[in-house]
């Protein structure tokens, strides 16, 4: 049987990378679509694990391929997309896939897979929380966590189009839920 895709989107800061990294270390037989992206690595990231990082002349070579599934300019000269083939790889053998995608692209995403993918919002308790984390984070200059800041009012208005949302005020009872959702979903023979 071919693997499920499970999509998570929401504002930069809402803990979409936090949630994701404890349900990968569950047994839901999930992995983690690599991203590309032009932005340069933060903190410990490291190339091949949390993204695939190519300059831009490579990352529109790729565009120009056909390559990707899916790409946004996220912000301004930032790109970031899906590759296909890894994606298709993994569902083919049987794995389920988990993206961690702007608001757009994982709209994208489900439209293109329908029931096929499960559409999770993670949803900040306010804008204001979200400076906060991102500030605590430290991972960002100060006008990279206003730029952020600045779109999440516009990402928030893209929750009503997820097939859950889920608050993350309490981070345990987040991934609870989280880990809820999904087991219910992948253990499901016929999708959603
Ligand atoms: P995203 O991947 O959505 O950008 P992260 O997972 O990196 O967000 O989380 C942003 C920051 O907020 C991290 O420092 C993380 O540890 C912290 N964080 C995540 N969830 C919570 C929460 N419920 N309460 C407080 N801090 C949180
Ligand atoms: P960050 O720079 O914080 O890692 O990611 C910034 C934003 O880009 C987040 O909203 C993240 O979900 C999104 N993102 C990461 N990879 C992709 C991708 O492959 N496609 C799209 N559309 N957005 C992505």
């Amino acid at each position: 049987m071919k693997g499920k895709l499970v999509i998570f989107s929401a504002p930069s800061g809402s803990g979409k990378s936090t949630i994701i990294n404890y349900l990968l270390q569950k047994n839901l037989n999930l992995k983690f679509s690599v991203s590309a992206t032009s932005r340069p690595p933060r903190g410990t990231e490291r190339d091949g694990v949390e993204y695939y990082f190519l300059t831009p002349q490579q990352f529109r070579e790729k565009i120009e391929a056909g390559e990707f599934l899916e790409y946004e300019e996220v912000y301004k000269d930032r790109f970031y997309g899906t590759l296909k083939e890894p994606v298709e790889k993994m569902l083919d053998e049987g794995i389920n896939v988990v993206f961690d995608v702007d608001v757009v692209g994982g709209c994208n995403i489900k439209k293109y897979y329908g029931n096929r993918a499960l559409s999770i919002f993670i949803q900040p308790p306010s804008v204001e929380e979200l400076r906060r984390r991102l500030e605590s984070r430290g991972t960002d200059a100060p006008e990279v966590i206003a730029d952020r800041v600045a779109k999440a009012e516009f990402e928030l208005g893209f929750a009503g189009k997820f097939d859950v949302v889920i608050i993350n005020d309490d981070l345990q009872k987040a991934q609870d839920e989280a880990y809820r959702v999904l087991s219910d979903y992948l253990n499901k023979k016929d999708s959603l």
